[in-house]
């Protein structure tokens, strides 16, 4: 039992996997419990992914949306971060293990949160994402700027009218949210701000199309506001494919499979894939363990306290967790933090005064609306029965995504980032660099290099 003057050593273990916008908040409402909490994740900050798409188009820059853990829990002194991957969690042993640059580390818990989140899925074919990165990390962000920015001045000096074509073309994967976003985005900076900087080629006939298996545009949010945000795409001149299945991608381009059956070729060097996600590999491991099951997205089915079966001292929050009624967004990896949180300090108060804790009531997730930005002082907003679109749903956008940003600093410098974007035509963050543009497809050669150097010795021998 622990008590007031414990140690450190003695305290109530909590090791949270994660600092995403569950772990981050979870790590943060525990800071005045008698706990000793160790947040473990594969990055050093904490990413505001719903903003990932102006990095990607230039009007933020990395660290508006990523400042590092470390410094956001400096004054939490209950707090520890520890950066590595972690591979695996033993729920017999109580341990996590987790790896850094080539080094194993065990760390055991009495209590884990897993908030490890989720990954893009290419629902079995992975071979497409070397050609249509996803926009899940800042990596992701700024080879997608690379390779959007890269695409304009490859065909500035193209003469061949067919891959200049080619190289102006850009196909967004996915009508959600992100692929509005991202399709309008793009948009918006050909014709805004790359306008009339080139010689040879005119910016403004960049053609940009958003693809979608789907019959409608943001289908969550609903018939009415799809449509909306549908509509003002295609005012602005993105061209929406709808019910087109993609059926392979490759360097040149993406096939596309119609509902009639007819299978046709969108040329273009430049893809976004934001069509699906797969929850942490994590979510497995639990259930190769224990009674836990997995929907087919990955994603950990849990009890009604967020904890999984035959374990109450391990829960699964966020992105990783699969809670009927609760979407994969921010808000329910925040309110799964708050209140697994909640529960941890309660057991916490009982183990310190030797009483019995208060039962678990199930977790309530409570709807607090959804949006979606489509360009420029252009929103699609859902608040409850409320719909709204246009002007005011964009301010309510800015407003909100400003709250929300973790660190004052950050909310200063992304202000004065939307004021250059939305009060002018510029754009603050276009640098591109070699390394962002090719070190994926370097590294992913430079793996094939090494693959083949181990077979041919392992012939040899
Ligand atoms: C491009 C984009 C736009 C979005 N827009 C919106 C939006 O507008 N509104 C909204 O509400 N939601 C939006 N979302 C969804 C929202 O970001 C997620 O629902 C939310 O981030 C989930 O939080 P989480 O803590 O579960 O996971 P995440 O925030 O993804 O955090 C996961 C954490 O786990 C770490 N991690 C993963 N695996 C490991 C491992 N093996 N070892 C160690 N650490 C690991 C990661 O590094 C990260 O720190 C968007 C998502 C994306 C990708």
């Amino acid at each position: 039992m622990s008590h007031p003057g414990a140690t450190a050593s003695d305290r109530h273990k909590v090791v949270i996997i994660g600092s995403g916008f569950g772990g981050l908040n979870a790590a943060q409402k525990l800071k005045h419990t008698d706990v000793d909490i160790k947040l473990i994740a594969r990055t050093t900050h904490h990413l505001f992914q719903p903003l990932l798409y102006q990095v990607a188009t230039g009007i933020i820059s990395e660290g508006e949306i990523a400042p590092p853990t470390r410094l956001i829990l400096r004054k939490q002194e209950n707090a520890q971060v520890l950066l590595g991957d972690v591979t695996h969690v033993d729920l017999e042993n109580k341990t996590v293990t987790s790896e850094l640059l080539g080094h194993d580390y065990k760390t055991p818990y009495d209590t884990l949160i897993l908030a490890a989140g989720a990954g893009q899925s290419y629902f079995g074919n992975d071979h497409f994402a070397e050609f249509a990165p996803g926009m899940k990390s800042i990596d992701d962000a700024l080879e997608l700027r690379g390779r959007i920015l890269g695409a304009f001045e490859q065909a500035e000096r193209s003469s061949d009218p067919v891959r200049r074509a080619k190289l102006l073309t850009f196909v967004v994967v996915g009508a959600g949210p992100t692929g509005v976003e991202m399709a309008g985005q793009i948009q918006e900076l050909a014709d805004q701000t790359l306008k009339g900087s080139f010689r040879h080629i005119d910016p403004t006939e960049a053609h940009v199309i958003l693809l979608d298996a789907a019959p409608a545009v943001l289908p969550p949010m609903g018939k009415k506001l799809g449509l909306k945000a549908q509509e003002r795409l295609e005012k602005m001149g993105v061209e929406v494919q709808l019910n087109a299945m993609v059926t392979d991608v490759d360097r040149n381009g993406i096939t596309v499979k119609d509902p009639d059956g007819t299978i046709r070729r969108i040329e273009a060097a430049c893809k976004v894939w934001s069509a699906g996600v797969q929850a942490s590999p994590l979510g497995r491991d639990l259930a190769a363990q224990s009674d836990t099951e997995i929907d087919r997205a990955g994603r950990v089915k849990v009890n009604p306290d967020l904890s999984i079966p035959g374990h109450p001292d391990v829960f699964v929050i966020g992105d990783m967790a699969f809670v009927d009624g609760v979407p994969g967004m921010a808000q329910g990896a925040i309110q799964g933090a708050k209140y697994v949180s909640k529960i941890i300090d309660n057991e916490a108060k009982a183990r310190q005064h030797g009483t019995i804790p208060k039962p678990r009531e199930p977790f309530k997730y409570f709807d607090k609306g959804s949006m979606a930005t489509v360009s420029k002082y252009n929103a699609v907003a859902q608040v409850g029965k409320l719909e709204f679109g246009g002007f005011i749903a964009w301010l309510a956008w800015l407003g909100l995504h400003l709250i929300y940003l973790v660190g004052f600093k950050t909310k200063v410098a992304t202000l004065m980032s939307w004021a250059v974007t939305f009060l002018s035509r510029q754009r603050g963050q276009l640098t591109i660099t070699e390394q962002q543009a090719y070190a994926r497809t370097r590294i992913e050669q430079l793996e094939d290099i090494a693959a083949s150097v181990r077979e041919t010795e392992k012939a040899a021998s």
